[in-house]
């Protein structure tokens, strides 16, 4: 927690005097002196697995054998907000660690190899990543991460000391510790205090003085105190903030991405470290390179770090991570503007080739002010996006972004794509009046289904259903009304087979709706020659579409009764055929030919008694 511009800092809670001196101290310094960022236990989670992810196999190593340094210069920066210190903010920024990486390189007994993890200098460059590490964790977290709170009305306090609305750090770092293991730090001594306060009068902030490191060994009882806290608060947290706890590693300014960031920015101080810094380059950028579910609607709003109450907007931020970060302002010299050039970063159309009129204020440095040396850069269109469209993101290519040596980043461009209609198929199931469509529902048939349906949907009690995440096809539709509803099946396009159905094309949205009608019903009663009721009886209903299933079949009871209640309207043949003969009878010729038979019309308005009488 921590990184701000200057003025922003919020004043150390009173401590609670419940917990014991060693506890209450390290609660102390969780308690936020800014609300909207990382926890400290989450930087040190953060810095330690960027370290797999830098170039140099040197680098690597040597971060891996300090690892513990990495995790405490990752801790360091909030410490500096405690109590009476005044490193906090300085050490937060690009300024700060180019002045303490330059003492370094400038130091003649470091060694010949800067990167054998057994060096004098080792465990110094170990603390200055971390301490890097830690402010790119606040920028991508404060800035693409905690923004999901206000869009997700995901929020936790409840009495979990140090939480507030304004940032998710200790409700995060509950879920880390309590969720994913992030072990105890275990804090090693700072290399080198002479070198840490001339790094600090070199970036221009004087007065740090070596008592204010007096709280650095307590990053192990911050870790004890989360997790006494998680104890009783993270199922609590886990059920108020679902999202966020769930995607905290995985979700942008998460910890994955952060890690990305951190690594980008490491390999340039590497460089810078070698008397080499390579060119600054774009990292990690939010949307993802070919991400295809941006949302194309919610991008006019105010864009802010954190998660007060009212912010939020993270899924329509087109941002990108910088190796090193845009100028800062010198030492005691005057500030810099986070506004950047018209063009330096720009947004265009892939399928017309027309660039987007670009939201005033931006491109800009984010999350914050410019002066210190940011290293995230933003560009938000000044309207909406069209749905299903691609859009490119260029840094630098028409103009360039100029980092804090006044050198241009990399030209970098990246697609991505706005969310398309959904694949689904809704309507309405018009019930006649009186008539309730409970237990009814719409069946989907691609061409290539044989009985059995592609989707299916009951249909809600006000008539509506759904067919939801429909593959690509042509769809016929049926309502098949419930066996009580008196309804008939019914086709799309109001026909009464499949065969004759009005079909429908996924992709995209379409709308279907049925107007249900009463089921027309034929009925009748089967006598042998005497005139006594046939039993067991079958009776076919053969609809004009039908070749070799009927549209129905029913058999006779006791009384030689019979009845379809829902044939769809159409002329129909009916046949009779007893038990163990198999010759069909077509009524009402008595033929035993179904080319003979004589049609019946059945709809509503015809529903026709067919009886039959069976010849001697
Ligand atoms: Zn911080």
């Amino acid at each position: 927690m921590g990184s701000t511009h200057r003025g922003r800092r919020r004043p150390l809670r009173s401590l609670f005097g419940v917990l014991a001196v060693a506890t209450a101290i390290a609660a102390s310094l969780l308690a936020p002196v800014r609300a909207d960022a990382a926890g400290m236990t989450t930087h040190g989670w953060m810095a330690v697995e960027a370290i797999d992810e830098v170039t140099d196999p040197g680098l690597a190593a040597l971060l891996r054998a300090h690892q513990e340094q990495v995790r405490a210069g990752a801790m360091f920066p909030d410490l500096g907000y405690f109590g009476s210190n005044t490193y906090g903010e300085e050490a937060h920024w690009q300024r700060f660690v180019d002045a303490y990486v330059d003492l370094i390189t400038d130091r003649t007994d470091c060694g010949p190899d800067l990167a054998d993890p057994n060096g004098p200098c080792a465990d110094m460059i170990a603390h200055a990543f971390g301490i890097a590490g830690h402010g790119m964790g606040d920028e991508v977290w404060d800035w693409l991460f905690e923004p999901n709170s206000p869009d997700r009305d995901e929020y936790y306090t409840n009495g979990l000391p140090t939480a507030t609305e304004g940032g998710a750090e200790t409700q995060m770092d509950l879920v880390a510790v309590g969720v994913h293991g992030v072990p105890r730090p275990e804090i090693p001594p700072l290399p080198d205090v002479a070198t840490l306060l001339q790094a600090f009068e070199d970036s221009g902030f004087s007065g740090v003085t070596p008592d204010q490191f007096s709280t650095v060994p307590f990053g192990g009882v911050v870790w004890d105190v989360e997790t006494q806290w998680a104890a009783e608060h993270l199922a609590g947290v886990q059920a108020a903030m679902p999202w966020m706890s769930a995607n905290l590693v995985t979700a942008p300014g998460g910890i994955d991405f952060a890690a990305t960031a951190i690594a980008g920015y490491w390999d340039s101080m590497w460089g810078r470290l070698n008397g080499n810094q390579p060119t600054t380059e774009v990292s990690i950028t939010h949307p993802a390179p070919g991400q295809e579910d941006v949302p194309a609607t919610g991008w006019v709003r105010s864009y802010q770090p954190g998660s007060a109450r009212g912010r939020g907007g993270a899924a329509t931020r087109i941002t990108a991570v910088l190796t090193y970060s845009r100028p800062y302002a010198p030492p005691g010299g005057s500030g810099v503007p986070a506004t950047m050039a018209p063009g330096t970063m720009t947004i265009t159309a892939v399928g017309s080739g027309e660039q987007l009129p670009i939201m005033s204020g931006f491109p800009r440095s984010v999350p914050y002010g410019g002066d210190a040396g940011q290293h995230l850069i933003d560009v938000q269109p000044a309207t909406d996006l069209e749905a299903c469209t691609w859009y490119e993101v260029a840094v630098g290519v028409t103009t360039p972004v100029l980092d804090a040596r006044g050198l241009p980043v990399t030209p970098h461009t990246w697609t991505f794509r706005t969310a398309c209609a959904p694949n689904q198929i809704t309507g309405t199931v018009i019930a006649p009046d009186g008539v309730g469509l409970g237990g009814s529902f719409v069946l989907g048939y691609r061409p290539t289904d044989g009985f059995l349906p592609t989707t299916g949907a009951l249909i809600e009690p006000d008539g509506t259903y759904a067919l939801p995440d429909l593959p690509e096809g042509d769809y016929r539709l049926v309502f098949v009304p419930g066996a009580a509803s008196g309804l008939r099946m019914q086709w799309s396009g109001n026909t009464a087979s499949r065969s004759l159905a009005t079909s429908t094309t996924v992709p995209g949205e379409a709308v279907v709706d049925f107007q249900a009608e009463a089921s027309a019903v034929v009925s009748g009663k089967v006598t042998d020659s005497t005139g006594a009721p046939l039993a067991d009886v079958t009776v076919y209903a053969v609809g004009p579409y039908d070749t070799w299933v009927p549209t129905e079949w029913r058999t006779t009871g006791a009384d030689g009764t019979y009845s379809f209640p829902y044939l769809p309207a159409a002329d129909y043949a009916i046949g009779f055929r007893r038990p163990a003969d198999p010759t069909i009878h077509w009524w009402p010729s008595g033929t035993t030919r179904r080319s003979d038979a004589t049609l019946v019309p059945v709809d509503v308005a015809h529903q026709p008694n067919v009886d039959f009488t069976f010849p001697s």
